[in-house]
């Protein structure tokens, strides 16, 4: 097995028992971003000569006896994560130069604990999106099959764990942009619940689903960053100053007697059978493991979709406002005549097209006359959305469901905007009510991997991450 293979325990023991070091184990990534990056285009940027000095750094301290779980292992983080000192880009052309002044929190986080960041992975631009195809520099290919798509929007950090490119990667869920990607690729993709960790730093799409998470090779490696990356943070007044629980013990306990809901809604016409199958033989694996297996409902899932892309075009169209081709990024100030034609240019040339069309789309769903009609309907029935979650989750643990309708599709294959959006049908829910979940690798459709989804309570990502385990 080659270092950069390795998982966070694997690594782990390897480092504390003197038998490699984190030099090693990063010069092994950078070795396979280096022959593999050009036909899977999973990484924006490579900042090898930070990363192999934070990696002596990391040594240093195991030499001197110091123990974490991170220390000395490297990663990949979305390139929507700001990260001082190197470029942050967002896959936008808008900000396809733009060097940050500072660290979001959770790359400040990972970096005390020691963990050596190697570059920022590629998106859909600004996030939106399910294949990263809307990526300003080029679509993530899938490490299964190149002629694939990689998911999205964290298609890039998904496929660079999948093709052994770092050790772990960060990626961030608005609706299902970590784990989507993660079923695609056959990784897992953890998305906790809204407010565990800081959007401190992260580029804004969805202020109020926006949430950072890990991407791994195993479900013990997502509890350990998760563990890593969560908490209060002054400068994101929406975290929780609540205790964080010990996800790694957590997920050695049993699921004796633990309940496990199947959610009618989420088994529909559309849904691949052979993904419907897999889906059954989880539920079978966890019952024979002591969990009971029980039908529940969620009335108002169908209504998710129409919810979420009324709510979060209304956000990233407000988000998006602070690009103006004046303040930062991309400006094309030379080529106009007056401020109204910079603003213009510098945002018509700026941004893509998936962009634009979320920030037309929010702009008139905000605007007087249809704001009662669109936004507030929307967040009236995001609460139906919430309340359902509630009722079911006074019956069950946790809920059981497909992550995606099916495997990853062709690149060019959704060419139109519904087709895509219909890609996110079970992870936006979870997303609107801010629940944690998981997707894990659960079998394959014809030789390409898919995921299951286990969804929990809010702050209960130690009862995601259990169930998960059983099925890892
Ligand atoms: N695919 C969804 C969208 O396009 C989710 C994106 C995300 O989670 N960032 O909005």
């Amino acid at each position: 097995m080659q270092l950069n293979e390795l998982t966070i325990t694997q690594a782990r023991a390897g480092l504390d028992a003197k038998k490699f070091s984190s030099v090693d184990i990063t010069k092994a990534c950078l070795s396979a971003i280096k022959e593999k990056n050009k036909a899977i285009n999973a990484v924006l940027t490579v900042c090898e000569a930070e990363a192999l000095f934070e990696a002596e750094k990391a040594d240093e301290r195991i030499a001197r006896g110091e123990k974490g779980m991170l220390l000395g292992i490297p990663y990949l983080a979305k390139d929507n994560y700001l990260t001082k000192g190197i470029k942050t880009t967002a896959a936008s052309k808008i900000l396809a130069n733009y060097i940050a002044p500072y660290d979001a929190t959770v790359i400040v986080k990972l970096r005390a604990a020691g963990a050596v960041l190697l570059g920022k992975t590629n998106l859909d631009e600004f996030a939106h999106g399910s294949s990263t195809e809307n990526s300003a520099f080029g679509v993530t290919k899938n490490p299964h099959d190149l002629s694939k798509v990689s998911g999205g929007s964290s298609g890039g950090s998904a496929a660079a764990v999948a093709a052994n490119m770092c050790v772990f990667a960060l990626g961030s869920d608005t609706g299902g942009s970590i784990r989507c990607p993660a079923s695609f690729c056959g990784v897992v993709g953890l998305k906790p619940t809204y407010g565990r960790a800081s959007r401190f730093g992260i580029v804004a799409m969805t202020s109020s689903t926006d949430v950072p998470g890990p991407l791994t090779k195993t479900v013990a490696d997502a509890a350990m960053v998760q563990q890593v990356i969560s908490g209060h943070d002054r400068n994101d007044f929406t975290t929780a100053d609540k205790a964080v629980d010990d996800y790694l013990a957590a997920i050695d306990k049993d699921i004796s007697g633990m309940k496990i809901g199947l959610p009618d809604e989420f088994f529909i016409a559309g849904l691949n059978e052979k993904v419907k199958q897999n889906i059954e033989a989880a539920a079978e694996t966890l019952e024979q493991k002591g969990a009971k297996i029980v039908k529940v409902s969620l009335p108002h899932t169908k209504y998710a979709l129409p919810v979420y892309y009324i709510i979060t075009p209304s956000e990233v169209s407000s988000n998006l406002g602070r690009h103006d081709g004046i303040r930062y990024g991309f400006s094309a100030q030379k080529e106009a005549r007056d401020l109204t034609e910079v603003y213009f240019k510098s945002r018509g040339q700026g941004f893509g097209s998936e962009t634009k069309r979320r920030i037309m789309l929010g702009t008139y769903v905000l605007s007087a006359g249809y704001y009662d009609a669109y936004y507030l309907r929307a967040q009236k029935v995001r609460t139906k959305i919430i309340e359902d979650f509630d009722a079911v989750f006074k019956k069950v643990d946790v809920l059981l469901t497909p992550s995606t309708p099916g495997p990853a599709f062709a690149i060019g294959g959704r060419k139109d905007p519904l087709s895509m959006y219909l890609e996110d049908i079970f992870t936006l829910s979870p997303s609107l009510a801010g629940l944690p979940a998981v997707s894990v690798p659960c079998g394959d459709v014809d030789g390409l991997p898919v995921g299951v989804q286990i969804i929990g309570k809010k702050f209960d990502e130690s009862s995601v991450l259990r169930t998960a385990q059983y099925l890892d």
